[in-house]
């Protein structure tokens, strides 16, 4: 299998060289050139795979035998997931009759990014070790070698470098503004004392302009400017590990298979039996639900629309209500929704929005005001729009991609054809989620039966799906993407529960692991601020 980035270029990639090379130099994200369909006999030959055996079926038909063999794919995959708590590595949870959880947090820091991470950082390691054993064959010094940079308030931080953490040829360095992570999300970065994982706090800064709270300088922008420093770049060979690397998407598309086994087995139905099935995912980067979207045109039965789930930052609900992608809300019908929506998220009861437009949730990882990975859905939707038979269709869509994206870039929004929007309201429907149905949902959820503690964003899932459940038939059976332990998101669940009686966050939400973390021996380099300099200079001594 070959890849090649949405905005076009005749330049076909390898999976290795996809997945070292993250962003395309036009700015593109990489696809694979077909989305391979599955084997005749899958559902009867797969139906009783463990999530390894799983893994390896659906991932073996985006990487070619030569790359690598099942073998060292089997191999790679038992190790990435040897560290889940549970044996079924994303269980799922029953909540009614038609109403399931999608438990994707079992991974060691506790969010769904980890399945993902846990399978990227392993083949980093894979692919550098074997170029550097080539290498010293033909008698050249081993050199590949990886160092990765990121800013971070949060989940992709910790899960980063547990991913990451005792890779040989692999650094990571993780800068976080000092004192403004949460204790837990702190804890679980900084407790890493791997000898190649350095967590810098940077003192007096924030992240990036999502942190708008205070005027300080942004981490992020030091990242940037790391990156954009050739030489530098060069010498140390930097890497990201943001959300746009192909790698993750194809490692979060087989829970989508293992969830529709397991939904089988517990509906009780027979080998020819199918039931309406819809997935409904709370999403930012659009990374995960993308994911369900490969699956879904693969081959997976899935009846349902994908449920996009978004809070107070909806730019993919406004682009499925209008077919207008834009950062600013501009819509009459978005224009009435502040008034609908009481402001939880800040104490003066407006919800604190930064110059940007990105506006302060109790469901952060969701707090985004453009989607990275929705490129990638552009792409198919705007390739589907070229007529068939008219030249170089994959070139074609390509060049629409781009022209959109520049668009984006200048104006802040584009509006895709009717003909486009239908196609992706065919696979895909919207829902907006506020603070206040968010922390209602929690509550109902705990007070419910089965008592269940949710966290703030798979809370933004289920809300988003009860809505849509009334847009489907009676028989539909919904599966929602659970993407964070509750405990991770103290505030929010406290913030909803407290007023609970009997509710105790130490005893109903606390992990026994969680307990002694705060605790442990930490590493941490005390960065004096956020100066790109300094960071280069703590880079240099340490690699
Ligand atoms: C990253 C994240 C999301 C959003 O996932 P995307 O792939 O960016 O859409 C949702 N919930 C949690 C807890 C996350 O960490």
């Amino acid at each position: 299998m070959k890849y090649f980035s949405t905005r076009g270029g005749e330049r076909e990639l390898s999976f290795e060289e996809t997945v070292l090379t993250g962003l395309a130099p036009n700015g593109g994200l990489y696809i694979p050139v077909s989305i391979p369909q599955l084997p005749p006999a899958w559902k009867t030959e797969w139906k009783d795979y463990s999530f390894v055996d799983l893994s390896v079926a659906v991932l073996s038909l985006y990487i070619s035998s030569d790359e690598m063999s099942q073998a060292e794919l089997r191999e790679l995959v038992i190790r990435s997931y040897a560290g889940f708590r549970h044996p079924e590595v994303t269980p799922l949870v029953k909540l009614s009759e038609r109403k399931y959880v999608l438990e994707l947090w079992h991974g060691p820091t506790w969010a769904f990014k980890d399945v993902a991470l846990q399978f990227l950082g392993n083949l980093f390691e894979f692919f550098l070790k074997r170029r550097n054993k080539e290498k010293v064959e033909h008698s050249q010094p081993a050199s590949e070698k990886l160092t990765v940079v990121g800013a971070t308030s949060g989940d992709t931080g910790s899960a980063a470098i547990y991913g990451l953490r005792g890779k040989s040829n692999i650094s990571i360095f993780i800068l976080h503004p000092k004192g403004r992570v949460s204790p837990i999300q702190e804890a679980q970065m900084t407790t890493v004392t791997d000898a190649n994982v350095y967590n810098l706090a940077v003192k007096g800064s924030v992240v990036s302009q999502h942190d708008f709270s205070i005027r300080l300088p942004f981490i992020q922008d030091v990242v940037k400017t790391l990156f954009g420093d050739s030489q530098f770049n060069a010498k140390h060979r930097l890497g990201a590990v943001n959300s746009i690397n192909w790698a993750r998407i194809l490692a979060q598309t087989v829970y989508y298979f293992s969830a529709y086994f397991h939904a089988r087995r517990l509906l009780g139905l027979s080998e020819n039996e199918e039931t309406e099935l819809q997935f409904v995912v709370p999403t930012g980067n659009f990374g995960d639900i993308l994911a369900g979207y490969y699956a879904k045109k693969m081959g997976l039965p899935m009846t349902g629309k994908l449920g996009v789930a978004t809070n107070a930052n909806d730019i993919l609900t406004r682009f499925w209500r209008t077919g207008r992608y834009e950062k600013m809300d501009s819509s009459p019908i978005a224009e009435a929704a502040p008034s609908m929506e009481p402001a939880a998220g800040s104490s003066d009861g407006k919800q604190a929005t930064d110059s940007s437009g990105v506006k302060e949730t109790l469901s952060p990882a969701m707090d985004i005001l453009v989607s990275s990975n929705f490129e990638r859905l552009l792409w198919y939707l705007a390739f589907e729009n070229v007529p068939e038979g008219e030249g170089n269709r994959r070139e074609k869509a390509g060049g629409t991609v781009n022209e959109w994206m520049l668009k984006m870039k200048n104006d802040g929004r584009v509006e895709v054809p009717t003909a486009v929007l239908e196609a992706a309201r065919r696979d895909f429907c919207a829902e907006r989620v506020s603070d206040e149905e968010t922390l209602e949902t929690i509550r109902s959820h705990y007070t419910g039966t089965p008592t269940y503690v949710v966290d703030p964003h798979t809370a933004v899932g289920l809300h988003a799906a009860s809505k849509m459940a009334g847009q489907n038939g009676p028989n539909i059976t919904q599966i929602i993407l659970s993407t964070a332990h509750p405990a991770k998101f103290s505030e929010a669940v406290s913030k909803a529960l407290q007023s609970v009686p009997n509710f105790s966050f130490d005893k109903d939400v606390m992990p026994e692991e969680f307990k002694g973390l705060l605790q442990k021996e930490r590493r941490v380099v005390d960065v004096e601020k956020a100066d790109p300099e300094l960071v280069k200079k703590v880079i240099e001594s340490r690699v």
